[in-house]
């Protein structure tokens, strides 16, 4: 598992708002499943974009925060025609001039892991995966109070 370091409001937009595509600088021959850090520094700037008030931006949010893993995605493929200044069909979240990494199976966390983030892609600690994996793990089957004849 590899996790990523993602500016808010972006790294909510991901968690919340069905954004599929991180636009990154690198990219990666990686593929599965990677974790959705929300780094230290906001994008002030991007509160205000329109796609950003389309995925449902919320301050009050908990995924809102900072310096913590707030979801679980998938990486699927890493598109990377528009850093070649071609046009491809990423959406309306993909830009120009970055590598397109391609995320499916989004899964936001009940609530955001405090967590040390780093640039780029980093390699989650266990203590941390484990305390994702218990989080997305459905919830036990109550034993049934008298066993099945
Ligand atoms: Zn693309």
């Amino acid at each position: 598992m590899q996790a990523i370091s993602i500016q808010q409001p972006w790294a909510f937009a991901i968690a919340r708002g069905g954004r599929a595509i991180s636009n990154q600088a690198v990219p990666t021959a990686y593929r599965g499943p990677l974790l959705i850090h929300a780094s230290m520094r906001v994008d002030l700037k991007a509160c205000d974009s329109p796609l950003i008030r389309a995925a449902g931006w919320d301050p009050r949010d908990p995924l809102a925060t900072i310096g913590a893993v707030i979801a679980m995605a998938e990486l699927d493929h890493v598109c990377s025609a528009g850093f070649q200044g071609e046009a491809c069909d990423c959406g309306p979240w993909a830009e120009a001039g970055a590598h397109h990494w391609q995320l499916t199976s989004v899964r936001a966390l009940p609530r955001p892991i405090v967590a040390l983030g780093r640039p780029s892609l980093w390699e989650p600690a266990p203590t941390l995966m484990t305390k994702v994996q218990m989080m997305l793990a459905p919830a036990p089957t109550p034993a049934p109070a008298n066993p099945a004849p």
